[in-house]
């Protein structure tokens, strides 16, 4: 997940709402929060964050069921890399690889960006590993808030969907 622009903060907690809500779909865990310079882009820093889902979803409808809250958080695209209000990734799949016009999963430019691997590791430590962070470690990054930031209920775990 990441915003820059608007209310950011805002932004990605209604993110890990909605994708609570999504058809078949849990939030499991959700990273801390982090404060990071737009990569190859300009305006304001990023806030970025990693959310771990439980989802019966396939890969492509969920893909789509995450553009739809892109586009309700207002994302517009006028260019590639402009600031937006809400960008929600797959970063990976379960153990899934997928290479299609659509989706490629795991995400092809993950590797390559501090604000993704520092809150995947927060998640996922062993299938990060240090030589992946270390070689991003030139990115400046700020851990800006552990996991509360995102205020998940754990009363809905209550009723079933
Ligand atoms: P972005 O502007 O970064 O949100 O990129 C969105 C475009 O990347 C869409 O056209 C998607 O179809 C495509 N895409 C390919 N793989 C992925 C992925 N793993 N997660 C999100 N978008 C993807």
């Amino acid at each position: 997940m990441g915003a820059n622009l608007g209310d950011r903060h805002g932004a990605l907690r209604a993110a890990v709402a909605a994708m609570d809500r999504l058809p078949g779909t849990r939030v499991q865990r959700v990273s801390a929060l982090y404060a990071s310079a737009p990569v190859d882009a300009g305006g304001p820093d990023y806030l970025n964050a990693v959310a771990e889902l439980a989802t019966t979803l396939p890969p492509l409808p969920l893909l789509q069921a995450l553009q739809a809250l892109e586009l309700n958080a207002g994302r517009e695209r006028p260019y590639r890399n402009a600031p937006r209000t809400l960008d929600l990734d797959i970063l990976w799949f379960g153990d899934a690889v997928i290479c299609t016009p659509e989706l490629t999963v795991p995400h092809p430019r993950m590797l390559e960006r501090a604000f993704v691997l520092c809150p995947l590791a927060d998640l996922a430590p062993g299938r990060v590993g240090d030589a992946a962070l270390d070689a991003v470690s030139a990115q400046a990054i700020h851990r800006l808030e552990g996991a509360g930031w995102a205020r998940l209920d754990p009363l809905r775990f209550a009723p079933e969907k």
